[in-house]
């Protein structure tokens, strides 16, 4: 008898974990052909899996098509983001589909759509023979980030943005403005801390309610992290979940406020295959941005997000590992 009542609290405890444990395992699909290269993610729920098969299907009879997925939950909301390239009839269809799924209810629903048509040769026209970098802005946005925006825009130059989640209220079109251009953003954490400093929860938050909020105004999830001071641990690899990507010119923008100097800095380190740290909310940087890219430009160097800069070289991106340029 006396046993008996000891397992009782056992009994107890394992009915409270699996009322907790309700986190569904999003398992990754793929689709692989010759033309067709899609990845997707597979809930083991009847109705909600059906749904996905059905938005795949759209894209079954093109030429040509590549799709990928990004997804966060908040309990048993899932938003999932699908991005997709397809060649048909010579051009490269680019956009994004996001639904927002209750694995509850099994209800799945389309909540954005953006689409954006690149001439064919436009898309693929990075030349291989041309040396390639990232320029990479951080810390904004603010009334600067302007600025930058339409100095990238005169010399229809990509760039990469990791933005703190505590400076996005208030700057909502300057974020949609970058989507608009082609910039890529990525996530710098809300509140800029030392993330190392801190334990696992804290770095959570500060990256998951950066990602939320740059989704909420801009529908695209990022799929990068760039940890503020650059740096990261075991800790922060391992929260991060996307690929961490630091630099390999710093610039000093922060520290100098010079244009002069930012410049001779950009060139007498940068090489192909780099990642170029600056800030967009000086204006120092601004005018600095104005020089570098003619200047760059003549030497023989295209400019690429950091996303297509891994594409470019073929360098598999991989979540929780550092990135400081693309060889
Ligand atoms: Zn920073």
């Amino acid at each position: 008898m006396k046993k008996r009542y000891f397992l009782l609290p056992l009994v107890f405890i394992s009915l409270i974990l699996l009322v907790l444990d309700n986190n569904k395992t999003v398992v990754n699909k793929e689709i692989t052909s010759d033309v067709v290269s899609i990845n997707y993610p597979f809930f083991d729920i009847e109705i909600v899996d059906n749904y996905i098969k059905d938005y795949l299907n759209n894209y079954s009879d093109k030429e040509k098509v590549t799709i990928d997925y990004d997804y966060y939950n908040d309990e048993d909301i899932y938003y999932v983001t699908f991005y997709r390239n397809i060649l048909d009839n010579n051009k490269v269809i680019s956009g994004s589909d996001s639904f927002e799924i209750d694995v509850s209810s099994g209800n799945a629903s389309k909540i954005n759509k953006t689409n954006y048509e690149f001439d064919f040769v436009k898309y693929k026209n990075i030349d291989t023979n041309r040396k390639i970098v990232a320029l990479t802005f951080d810390d904004g946005p603010n009334y600067n980030t302007n600025k930058i925006l339409n100095i990238l825009n005169k010399y229809n130059v990509p760039a990469t943005f990791f933005v703190l989640g505590s400076k996005i209220k208030g700057n909502e079109n300057t974020l949609k403005k970058m989507v608009d251009s082609g910039m890529e953003i990525g996530n710098h954490t809300f509140n800029h801390l030392l993330l190392t400093k801190y334990k696992e929860s804290v770095i959570k938050r500060e990256i998951e309610d950066t990602s939320k909020l740059i989704f909420e105004v801009t529908g695209k999830y990022p799929t990068l992290l760039r940890p503020s001071y650059g740096s990261s641990n075991k800790k922060v690899k391992k929260a991060a979940g996307m690929p961490i990507i630091i630099w390999d010119v710093d610039t000093l923008d922060w520290k100098n406020h010079s244009s002069k100097r930012i410049i001779s800095r950009v060139m007498n380190k940068v090489k192909d295959g780099d990642i170029i740290l600056m800030h967009d909310i000086y204006s120092a940087t601004a005018n600095a941005v104005d020089n570098i890219i003619p200047m760059l430009s003549s030497m023989g160097y295209s400019f690429v997000t950091v996303s297509d800069l891994f594409y470019y070289k073929e360098v598999p991106l991989e979540k929780g590992k550092v990135y400081g340029y693309a060889r």
